[in-house]
C-alpha cells in the first residue's frame, strides 16, 4: 500500500493531536513508514529530514540501532511491571544515574509516563509538601506569561498560551501570572539588563501573594511551546534567590529544554541553580518511548515520610509509571552521552545553524529577530520589521512554510509565525544547510505578498 491508502484508512477512524481535521480535506497528511537517522520515509518513498526532533523528543537519531537493542533486550526479560510494592533493575538504574547527573541535592526519582503528567506531580507533590508541612494555605502558583507546561487539566492552568488554554479556562485553576522575561526584540548584550527589570514583577507577586504560594514554575531558558521565546541565566539566578528568601518551591520544567537542547545537559547548571523539582520527559527515551521524572529533594521527601495513619503518603499513580522499556531506552540514551562527546558535538552544530540561517536570513525584509539558544534555532516572521509587527495569525504564514518544506523534503513545523529549527544531534551540516535553505526559501514563498 502507498501514501494514498494509508491516508484514506486513516482519516476514516483516527483523530489527530493538535489539528483541525478538516485542513487534511486539502492539506496532505504524511504516512511514515519507517526512519533512520534524522530522516523519515513515507509509503511512496519520499524522504524528509526531520528539523525538530518529532516535537522535540528525538535525540540520536530513529530507529537508533543501540536505543533499539536495549528495548528489544529489555522486552524479552521483562516488559512492565507495576512500581508499587515492586521495583525493577531499569529503574533503579536509572533514578541513580539521573540524581548523579542533575544539579546537586536532586537525591529523589518520581517516574510518570508523560511530561503532562511529571508537571502534575510536580504541582501535587509542592502543595501536598507545604499541607504536610502544616501550610495548607498554600494552594497558589506563580506562573510566566507565555509559559508551556502540558495539556492535562493542571498543567494547562499553570501554562499560558492561548490557543490551548482558552477554550478550557471555566475548568483551570487560576494561577498568579507574571511577565515573563522573553528578550523578543532586545539586543543580545541587553538580555540581563532586560530580564533584571522584568524581575521586579516576580519579586512583587511573590511579596504580595507571600504565604498562599507552593511553587513557581518556568521553563527554563526557552519557552519552547511559546514561539520559542528566550531569557538569560541571569533570571533564573535571581528566581532562585528570591524562591528561597520567601519560602516557596521552585519547578524547572526540562520536559523540552533538558537532555543537551540548550548547551549544557540540564538548561538550570547554566545559572547554576538547584530547582526544588526538576521534570523531565520527551528526550529521556532519546524519543522511543513516553517516560518522564520529577527529580526531587530528600527534604521533599522527608515531609511525606511517616507512619501510614498519618495519610501524609504522596498518592499519584499512572499504570506505566517507570515502565521498564522506557528506563531502558533511557539508559542507552544516558550511555550514548556518557560515551560520546555529544555537548561538545553540538556546539559545532549549533554554530554551523546560527552561521548558516544568519547568512540566509539575517537581512530578510520579513525576519523580525534571528534567536538561538544551543540546539534551538528561532526565525520570527514579522509583517513590519522595523517596528517587529507581527503577521495576523489568521493569515498562516507559517503554513506555507510547513507546506513548502514537505514539498522540498523537509519537515519544519512552525509555531505561528516562528519557524524554527530544534533537530537530532545526528545531523550533519550538510543537512543543516538543506534544513536552513529549504526555510529561507519557504519564508520567502511565505512572506511574498
Ligand atoms: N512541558 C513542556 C515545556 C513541553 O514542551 C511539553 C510538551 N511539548 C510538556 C510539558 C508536555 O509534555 P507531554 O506532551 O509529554 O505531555
Amino acid at each position: 500500500m502507498g501514501n494514498r491508502e494509508w491516508i484514506a484508512r486513516d482519516l476514516r477512524v483516527l483523530w489527530h493531536p493538535c489539528t483541525q481535521m478538516k485542513d487534511h480535506e486539502r492539506l496532505p497528511l504524511v504516512p511514515v513508514r519507517r526512519a533512520e537517522g534524522a530522516w523519515l520515509e513515507d509509503f511512496d518513498g519520499r524522504r524528509y529530514l526531520d528539523a525538530i526532533s518529532s516535537w522535540w523528543v528525538n535525540l540520536f537519531g530513529h530507529a537508533n540501532p543501540r536505543i533499539a537493542r536495549a528495548v528489544a533486550e529489555q522486552a524479552a526479560r521483562l516488559e512492565h511491571v507495576l512500581l508499587a510494592g515492586f521495583t525493577h533493575e531499569p529503574a533503579v538504574r536509572l533514578a541513580e544515574r539521573l540524581t548523579a547527573l542533575a544539579p546537586d541535592g536532586l537525591a529523589r526519582c518520581f517516574y510518570a509516563d508523560n511530561g503532562s503528567s511529571a508537571v502534575e506531580v510536580a504541582l501535587k507533590m509542592s502543595f501536598h509538601y507545604w499541607r504536610n508541612r502544616g501550610e495548607p494555605g498554600r494552594t497558589r502558583f506563580v506562573n510566566l506569561s507565555n509559559s508551556y507546561h502540558g495539556e492535562t487539566l493542571g498543567a494547562l492552568a499553570v501554562g499560558d498560551v492561548a490557543l490551548y488554554k482558552e477554550t478550557y479556562e471555566p475548568l483551570l485553576m487560576r494561577p498568579v501570572t507574571v511577565p515573563s522575561p522573553d528578550c523578543f526584540g532586545v539586543p543580545r548584550a541587553e538580555w540581563d539588563a532586560h530580564a533584571e527589570r522584568l524581575f521586579a514583577h516576580m519579586e512583587a507577586a511573590l511579596e504580595r501573594h507571600a504565604g498562599e504560594v507552593c511553587a513557581v514554575i518556568v521553563e527554563p531558558l526557552v519557552q519552547c511551546a511559546g514561539h520559542m521565546r528566550m531569557y538569560p541565566p541571569s533570571y533564573l539566578r535571581l528566581l532562585r534567590e528570591a524562591c528561597d528568601r520567601h519560602r516557596v518551591h521552585l519547578i524547572a520544567d526540562e520536559i523540552a529544554v533538558g537532555f543537551g537542547r540548550t548547551g549544557t545537559l540540564f538548561a538550570c547548571e547554566q545559572a547554576g541553580i538547584r530547582p526544588d523539582f526538576l521534570c523531565l520527559s520527551k528526550g529521556l527515551t532519546g524519543g522511543f518511548l513516553p517516560l518522564a521524572a520529577v527529580l526531587t529533594t530528600e527534604e521533599v521527601y522527608a515531609a511525606f515520610y511517616d507512619d501510614y495513619e498519618t495519610l501524609r503518603a504522596f498518592l499519584h499513580s499512572h499504570s506505566y509509571t517507570g515502565n521498564p522499556l522506557g528506563c531502558a531506552a533511557a539508559l542507552a540514551t544516558l550511555d550514548i552521552f556518557a560515551e560520546e562527546p555529544v555537548l561538545e558535538r553540538n556546539r559545532a552544530l549549533a554554530a554551523r545553524m546560527g552561521e548558516a540561517t544568519a547568512a540566509a536570513l539575517a537581512d530578510h525584509p520579513h525576519v523580525g529577530e534571528i534567536r538561538q539558544t544551543g540546539m534551538i534555532l528561532a526565525i520570527e516572521l514579522v509583517r513590519d520589521r522595523a517596528r517587529l509587527e507581527p503577521y495576523p495569525w489568521q493569515e498562516r504564514r507559517g503554513l506555507r512554510v510547513y507546506r513548502h518544506g514537505l514539498e522540498r523534503g523537509v519537515l519544519l513545523r512552525p509555531l505561528g509565525n516562528v519557524v524554527y529549527f530544534m533537530p537530532p544531534y545526528v545531523v550533519t551540516e550538510k543537512e543543516i544547510d538543506l534544513m536552513v535553505e529549504v526555510a529561507a526559501e519557504g519564508i520567502d514563498l511565505a512572506t511574498r505578498d
